[in-house]
């Protein structure tokens, strides 16, 4: 709980945490409500879920008979729970090696974010295999190869513009053959308008399948939580490509808009998994609805 407290903090001093303050103090009347919908836009949880919040509010204040901001606090954090389900459970015991396609844009967070997974997994003593398939940039392998190195992990590395697809392929190969329990494959995520990024990464997506059918057990997407409501935009390519049935938000901790969680919620209807709240690969939390909203509140 401290944890989110601590990675909530931009979000909850630039928003939520003066709502709280500005709850606290008077009547409620028309400012109030100005306020408040002008506070839930700016938190980044979009026109209609802020408008929804918003008449929810009023018709509790109506049927209560509610006078005082200050007793609308509860009712705010009730409806903004109510608004996040809870994450299924990783599950992916059943396959062997369960190999998971983390896909996002350049620069959400990805590399960081597959170390940190790759953390998570090891602490659940789970044998786990990097994939460094975005062969576009040299620098994502190198740098997923310094964590492989850190985190002691094998890699399967692409050379510089090989085939991802072939990286991908001799990735599978090897998590079989080393019987890893988990595969964590990075794709490439360079946006360019002569590059179809969409296509190469279904491309991947069938090539894993031929390496193991039934493969990938799963398909995440990292999405930048400083991006706001554009991150959307590009998650819903994403999801009508791959599949993705699973969200990290990245960064929630340098972003002041951690209401972005409220709108994937509402407009993807996937889940979201987990939560990047810091840099080192320690700093990745399975999203916990309860923990978030009193981050941002609290
Ligand atoms: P990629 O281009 O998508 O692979 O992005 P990187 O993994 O290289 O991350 C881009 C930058 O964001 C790096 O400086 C990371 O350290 C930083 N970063 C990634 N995830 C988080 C996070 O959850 N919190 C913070 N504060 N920084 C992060």
């Amino acid at each position: 709980i401290n944890k989110w407290k601590q990675g909530l903090e931009r979000t909850r001093k630039a928003t939520f945490g003066r709502l709280a303050a500005m709850l606290g103090v008077s009547e409620i009347d028309t400012d109030t409500w100005e306020d408040l919908e002008a506070l839930l836009l700016q938190a980044d949880l979009g026109v209609e879920t802020s408008q929804q919040i918003i008449e929810s509010l009023r018709q509790r204040v109506h049927q209560q008979g509610l006078t005082r901001t200050s007793e609308l606090q509860q009712a705010l954090k009730e409806e903004l729970l109510k608004r996040l389900d809870e994450p299924p459970p990783i599950n992916l015991e059943m396959h062997q090696p369960a190999v998971i396609l983390i896909v996002g844009v350049n620069g959400s967070g990805k590399t960081t974010t597959i170390a940190k997974l790759a953390y998570w997994f090891k602490r659940q003593n789970k044998k786990v295999l990097l994939v460094a398939a975005d062969t576009f940039r040299a620098a994502a392998v190198d740098q997923l190869q310094v964590w492989a190195e850190r985190l002691d992990l094998p890699i399967v590395a692409g050379q510089p513009n090989a085939d991802p697809g072939a990286v991908a392929y001799d990735g599978i190969q090897a998590a079989l053959a080393r019987k890893a329990d988990v595969a964590l494959v990075d794709t490439a995520g360079r946006l360019h308008t002569r590059y179809n990024l969409m296509e190469e990464l279904k491309k991947v997506h069938r090539v894993v399948g031929k390496a193991l059918p039934g493969a990938p057990h799963a398909v995440w997407l990292v999405l930048d939580a400083t991006t706001g409501q554009n991150a959307l935009q590009q998650a819903r390519a994403f999801k009508d490509a791959v599949n993705v049935n699973g969200i990290i938000l990245a960064k929630l901790d340098s972003s002041a808009r951690g209401g972005m969680a409220f709108a994937i919620q509402r407009t993807l209807g996937i889940p979201i998994l987990f939560v990047g709240l810091g840099e080192k690969p320690e700093d990745l939390e399975i999203f916990n609805p309860e923990a978030f909203v009193q981050g941002i509140l609290e």
